[in-house]
Protein backbone atom coordinates (compact mmCIF):
# COMPACT_ATOMS: atom_id res chain seq x y z
CA UNK A 1 0.00 0.00 0.00
CA UNK A 2 1.19 3.64 -0.45
CA UNK A 3 0.15 7.01 0.01
CA UNK A 4 -2.18 7.41 -3.12
CA UNK A 5 -3.83 3.75 -1.82
CA UNK A 6 -4.60 4.93 1.65
CA UNK A 7 -5.93 8.49 0.68
CA UNK A 8 -8.20 6.65 -2.08
CA UNK A 9 -9.45 4.44 0.32
CA UNK A 10 -10.62 7.11 2.18
CA UNK A 11 -12.25 8.89 -0.02
CA UNK A 12 -9.54 11.35 -1.27
CA UNK A 13 -8.33 11.48 -5.24
CA UNK A 14 -5.60 13.12 -6.05
CA UNK A 15 -4.85 13.40 -10.01
CA UNK A 16 -1.10 13.48 -11.29
CA UNK A 17 0.86 17.14 -10.85
CA UNK A 18 4.36 17.25 -12.63
CA UNK A 19 6.46 13.85 -11.16
CA UNK A 20 4.12 13.75 -8.14
CA UNK A 21 0.34 13.97 -7.02
CA UNK A 22 -1.40 16.39 -6.23
CA UNK A 23 -5.00 16.56 -3.68
CA UNK A 24 -6.85 17.36 -0.74
CA UNK A 25 -5.25 17.28 2.48
CA UNK A 26 -6.10 14.22 4.88
CA UNK A 27 -6.05 16.67 7.98
CA UNK A 28 -6.25 20.29 6.46
CA UNK A 29 -8.81 20.31 3.08
CA UNK A 30 -8.46 22.38 -0.03
CA UNK A 31 -8.01 21.36 -3.53
CA UNK A 32 -4.33 20.87 -4.07
CA UNK A 33 -1.90 21.83 -1.24
CA UNK A 34 -1.53 18.21 -0.33
CA UNK A 35 0.91 16.75 -2.88
CA UNK A 36 2.97 12.89 -2.77
CA UNK A 37 5.31 11.20 -4.44
CA UNK A 38 4.18 7.42 -3.78
CA UNK A 39 7.02 6.09 -5.31
CA UNK A 40 9.29 7.36 -3.13
CA UNK A 41 10.89 6.08 0.50
CA UNK A 42 8.25 3.50 2.17
CA UNK A 43 5.17 4.31 0.69
CA UNK A 44 5.69 7.21 -1.13
CA UNK A 45 6.77 10.75 0.46
CA UNK A 46 3.90 13.36 1.02
CA UNK A 47 4.16 17.03 2.06
CA UNK A 48 1.12 19.85 2.78
CA UNK A 49 1.76 23.02 2.11
CA UNK A 50 -0.94 25.03 4.87
CA UNK A 51 -0.85 22.31 7.46
CA UNK A 52 0.83 23.83 10.60
CA UNK A 53 4.61 22.80 10.82
CA UNK A 54 5.64 21.08 14.22
CA UNK A 55 8.93 23.06 13.56
CA UNK A 56 8.05 27.09 14.46
CA UNK A 57 9.01 29.41 11.81
CA UNK A 58 8.44 26.79 8.66
CA UNK A 59 5.29 26.38 7.18
CA UNK A 60 4.24 22.84 5.90
CA UNK A 61 4.06 19.12 7.41
CA UNK A 62 5.77 16.27 5.39
CA UNK A 63 6.48 12.78 6.11
CA UNK A 64 6.24 8.68 4.80
CA UNK A 65 3.10 6.75 4.30
CA UNK A 66 4.33 5.88 8.05
CA UNK A 67 3.80 8.55 9.24
CA UNK A 68 0.35 9.91 7.86
CA UNK A 69 -0.90 6.43 8.71
CA UNK A 70 0.46 7.31 12.27
CA UNK A 71 -1.41 11.07 12.23
CA UNK A 72 -4.08 9.89 10.29
CA UNK A 73 -5.38 7.04 12.53
CA UNK A 74 -3.26 7.72 16.14
CA UNK A 75 -0.84 4.71 15.58
CA UNK A 76 2.11 3.72 17.20
CA UNK A 77 4.93 3.18 14.81
CA UNK A 78 4.98 -0.52 14.76
CA UNK A 79 1.27 -0.60 14.51
CA UNK A 80 1.97 1.60 11.39
CA UNK A 81 4.24 -0.54 9.72
CA UNK A 82 1.80 -3.69 10.82
CA UNK A 83 -0.64 -1.87 8.55
CA UNK A 84 1.02 -0.87 5.57
CA UNK A 85 2.64 -4.39 5.55
CA UNK A 86 -0.91 -6.01 5.71
CA UNK A 87 -1.70 -4.88 2.73
CA UNK A 88 0.79 -7.24 0.73
CA UNK A 89 -1.22 -10.07 2.10
CA UNK A 90 -1.55 -11.47 -1.00
CA UNK A 91 2.04 -12.32 -1.22
CA UNK A 92 2.36 -13.40 2.62
CA UNK A 93 1.40 -17.07 3.31
CA UNK A 94 -1.02 -17.74 5.63
CA UNK A 95 -0.51 -18.01 9.62
CA UNK A 96 1.12 -21.10 10.62
CA UNK A 97 2.59 -21.80 7.19
CA UNK A 98 5.38 -19.41 7.59
CA UNK A 99 8.05 -21.80 7.09
CA UNK A 100 9.03 -21.99 3.43
CA UNK A 101 9.78 -18.76 1.88
CA UNK A 102 6.89 -16.55 1.03
CA UNK A 103 6.79 -16.95 -2.24
CA UNK A 104 6.77 -20.03 -2.28
CA UNK A 105 3.71 -20.44 -1.33
CA UNK A 106 0.65 -20.60 -4.76
CA UNK A 107 -1.52 -18.32 -3.23
CA UNK A 108 -4.54 -18.66 -5.44
CA UNK A 109 -4.06 -22.35 -5.56
CA UNK A 110 -3.96 -22.70 -2.11
CA UNK A 111 -6.60 -20.81 -1.10
CA UNK A 112 -8.53 -22.86 -3.59
CA UNK A 113 -8.16 -26.20 -1.84
CA UNK A 114 -8.87 -25.10 1.45
CA UNK A 115 -12.01 -23.41 0.25
CA UNK A 116 -12.62 -27.06 -1.79
CA UNK A 117 -12.04 -28.55 2.10
CA UNK A 118 -14.04 -26.03 3.82
CA UNK A 119 -17.27 -26.68 1.36
CA UNK A 120 -17.07 -30.64 1.38
CA UNK A 121 -16.57 -31.13 5.20
CA UNK A 122 -19.72 -28.50 5.46
CA UNK A 123 -21.48 -30.89 2.94
CA UNK A 124 -20.91 -34.09 4.71
CA UNK A 125 -21.63 -32.35 7.84
CA UNK A 126 -25.25 -31.52 6.67
CA UNK A 127 -25.91 -34.73 5.39
CA UNK A 128 -24.27 -36.55 8.65
CA UNK A 129 -27.26 -36.05 10.96
CA UNK A 130 -25.65 -38.58 14.12
CA UNK A 131 -22.84 -35.70 14.27
CA UNK A 132 -25.26 -32.55 13.74
CA UNK A 133 -27.13 -34.46 16.99
CA UNK A 134 -23.83 -34.79 18.51
CA UNK A 135 -23.11 -31.43 17.96
CA UNK A 136 -26.17 -30.05 19.35
CA UNK A 137 -26.15 -32.36 22.54
CA UNK A 138 -22.58 -32.11 23.24
CA UNK A 139 -21.43 -28.30 22.03
CA UNK A 140 -25.35 -26.92 21.94
CA UNK A 141 -24.32 -25.77 18.39
CA UNK A 142 -27.21 -25.71 16.36
CA UNK A 143 -28.40 -26.08 12.70
CA UNK A 144 -28.33 -21.84 12.13
CA UNK A 145 -24.69 -22.04 14.18
CA UNK A 146 -23.47 -24.78 11.64
CA UNK A 147 -24.57 -22.79 8.59
CA UNK A 148 -23.28 -19.46 9.98
CA UNK A 149 -19.95 -20.43 10.50
CA UNK A 150 -19.63 -23.30 7.62
CA UNK A 151 -18.47 -26.14 10.25
CA UNK A 152 -18.10 -29.10 8.75
CA UNK A 153 -17.09 -32.93 9.44
CA UNK A 154 -14.45 -34.98 7.64
CA UNK A 155 -14.57 -38.88 7.92
CA UNK A 156 -11.97 -39.86 5.52
CA UNK A 157 -8.18 -39.09 6.03
CA UNK A 158 -6.56 -38.59 2.78
CA UNK A 159 -2.88 -37.55 2.42
CA UNK A 160 -2.03 -35.27 -0.22
CA UNK A 161 1.28 -33.90 -1.93
CA UNK A 162 1.82 -30.23 -0.35
CA UNK A 163 2.50 -29.39 -4.38
CA UNK A 164 -1.08 -30.17 -4.77
CA UNK A 165 -2.11 -27.14 -2.09
CA UNK A 166 0.42 -24.89 -3.89
CA UNK A 167 2.86 -25.31 -0.88
CA UNK A 168 6.79 -25.63 -0.92
CA UNK A 169 7.54 -29.59 -0.38
CA UNK A 170 7.02 -30.87 2.65
CA UNK A 171 4.58 -33.23 4.69
CA UNK A 172 0.74 -32.09 5.04
CA UNK A 173 -2.01 -34.61 6.06
CA UNK A 174 -5.75 -34.25 6.52
CA UNK A 175 -7.21 -37.04 8.91
CA UNK A 176 -10.14 -37.21 10.36
CA UNK A 177 -8.80 -36.02 14.09
CA UNK A 178 -9.52 -32.63 12.65
CA UNK A 179 -7.45 -30.38 10.24
CA UNK A 180 -8.79 -26.55 10.06
CA UNK A 181 -7.47 -24.48 7.41
CA UNK A 182 -8.07 -20.86 7.43
CA UNK A 183 -7.39 -17.99 5.25
ZN1 LIG B 1 -2.77 19.97 5.39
Amino acid sequence: MNILEILNSRGLHLRQNGNGFAGPCPFCGGEDRFVCWPDQGRGGKWFCRRCESETPGRSGRSGDAIDLLRELDGLSYQEACNQLDSTFSASTPPPGLSHGRKNDVNQAVWRGRAKALVESAHSELLRDTDTQNWLLQEKFLDDSSIKRNMLGVITTGSSQPRSEWGLPDMAVKTDSSGFLPAW
